[in-house]
């Protein structure tokens, strides 16, 4: 049996739980905190091999928003990101069969770029290489750990059991993370209860290389069957999230290359270019997942645990990323004020944890209602409300203080 005692436990390594890892590298620095990090896949940071994380880091690419790339600029990790970031500069947004269109620009925003897309591996491999930065005095990755039960038997501390390699694993720890992503069975285990809705959609995520370069332009098209997006990468590269009714996507997904791509353009146009090849295609059922409580005594639910969102916008990491700092930073807050009232610290106080809770709820709301309202709007099959769609477009791209309250929104600054 392995055993040990730690005072932040987090429960899986995707990018949420090893995004947190780091955030909280002041904290445990200044105060000796001991934090360990559990994924049940094995750790796999070399590049040569091209495999990192699962399912974290697999062979998506995720939007990263002006706000995120700040982030990573606090945590020190920006630097070595950006050597795989490929900056959005424009956005193109359209409606699939009426005239309306709106473009986004990252001058009239006054930044750089409006975002960053970065393949998950890249991230993985970022994140991973932090960690190792970090060094071992105060964080202790363990991998493959698969946790399969959490117990509360004392009121300061909790209980992981598993397993570690071939190991029965035991932890105990004062303050438990679950960021084990949108199946957390450890989060029913708890009892903790989900609000639920299918979209009865399928993403269909793949890498594309195109005619022509794409010089730094997004593309977001909506249709009745489902929103499309295509986002920069390397040169002529692009990634490709094309949401379908479920059955469909799955034969989309099967189809010889040619006739993909012949669909593609079909669907999408000639905007971008011609679409040449297709890389390995995946599919994600979508879903709009929320956990009805996020904290308890010694516990926090964090990512796609606490909250699965459509992709339409790609803002599920960018909004988890925010809870991410501001747990740290809350945390931080409460130990030096404690420090101060000549108290001991305790990273699972209720108060410090709700109040935590209460105040990342307004964002939460936003991102996931406005991510929600996307799909609602431009799935309505009425022709009338087609134009409507069309008119605001087409109104969006007159009027630019509208325009840069969507730009804003899409940079994950205003919510
Ligand atoms: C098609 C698609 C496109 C997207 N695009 C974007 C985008 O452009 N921008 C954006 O911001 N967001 C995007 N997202 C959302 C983003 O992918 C998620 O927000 C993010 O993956 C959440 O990470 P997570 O760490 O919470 O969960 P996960 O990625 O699911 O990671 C959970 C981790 O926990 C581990 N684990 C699970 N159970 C256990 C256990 N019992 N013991 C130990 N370890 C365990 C798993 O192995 C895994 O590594 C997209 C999502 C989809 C589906």
């Amino acid at each position: 049996m392995h055993t040990c005692t730690t005072d932040i436990a987090i429960v899986g390594g995707g990018l949420v739980g090893a995004s947190l890892a780091l955030a909280l590298q002041p904290l445990a620095r200044a105060r000796g905190l001991k934090i360990t990090l559990l994924e049940s896949q094995p750790p796999q940071a070399d590049s040569s091999t091209k495999k990192t994380w699962q399912p974290s880091f697999d062979a998506r690419s995720s939007a990263l928003s002006w706000g995120t790339r700040l982030i990573y600029e606090q945590l020190g990790l920006w630097d070595k990101l950006s050597s795989h970031a490929y900056p959005i500069e424009h956005i193109h947004v359209s409606d699939r069969g009426y005239w309306g269109s709106t473009q986004l620009d990252h001058r009239e925003q006054g930044v750089d770029a409006l975002g960053y897309v970065v393949p998950n591996a890249w991230l993985g491999e970022t994140l991973w290489w932090g960690l190792q930065q970090a060094g071992e005095n105060n964080t202790q990755v363990l991998a493959p750990a698969e946790i399969d039960q959490l117990s509360f038997p004392h009121p300061d501390q909790t209980e992981l059991r598993g397993r570690l390699g071939d190991q029965e694993l035991l932890v105990k720890s004062r303050l438990v993370v679950l960021a084990d992503g949108g199946r957390s069975g450890l989060k029913q285990q708890l009892g903790i209860a989900d609000t639920h809705y299918d979209y009865e959609q399928t993403a269909l995520v793949a890498n594309l290389r195109l005619s022509k370069p794409h010089q730094g332009w997004a593309y977001e098209r909506f249709s009745e069957e489902g929103p499309m997006a295509l986002l920069p990468l390397d040169g002529d590269q692009m990634a490709l999230v094309w949401t379908r009714q479920g059955e469909e996507a799955l034969m989309l997904a099967d189809l010889p290359e040619e006739e993909f791509l012949a669909r593609l353009q079909d669907s999408f146009g000639k905007r971008a270019g011609r679409f040449l090849q297709v890389g390995e295609r995946f599919a994600y059922p979508l879903k709009k997942i929320r956990a009805k409580e996020q904290v308890r005594r010694n516990l926090v639910i964090l990512g796609n645990a606490a909250h699965y969102l459509h992709p339409v916008a790609g803002q599920g990491y960018n909004l988890a990323i925010r809870g991410v700092t501001s747990l740290a930073a809350d945390l931080e807050a409460a130990a030096r004020q404690a420090e101060q009232e000549g108290k001991n610290f305790h990273p699972g106080d209720l108060a410090v944890l709700t109040a935590w809770q209460q105040r990342r709820l307004p964002d939460q709301d936003a991102v996931v209602g406005f991510s929600h309202s996307l799909i609602e709007i431009f799935a309505r099959k009425q022709p009338l409300l087609g134009h409507a769609r069309a008119a605001g477009l087409i109104g969006l791209n007159l009027f630019s203080p509208a325009r840069r309250w969507l730009a804003k929104k899409a940079m994950g600054l205003e919510i």
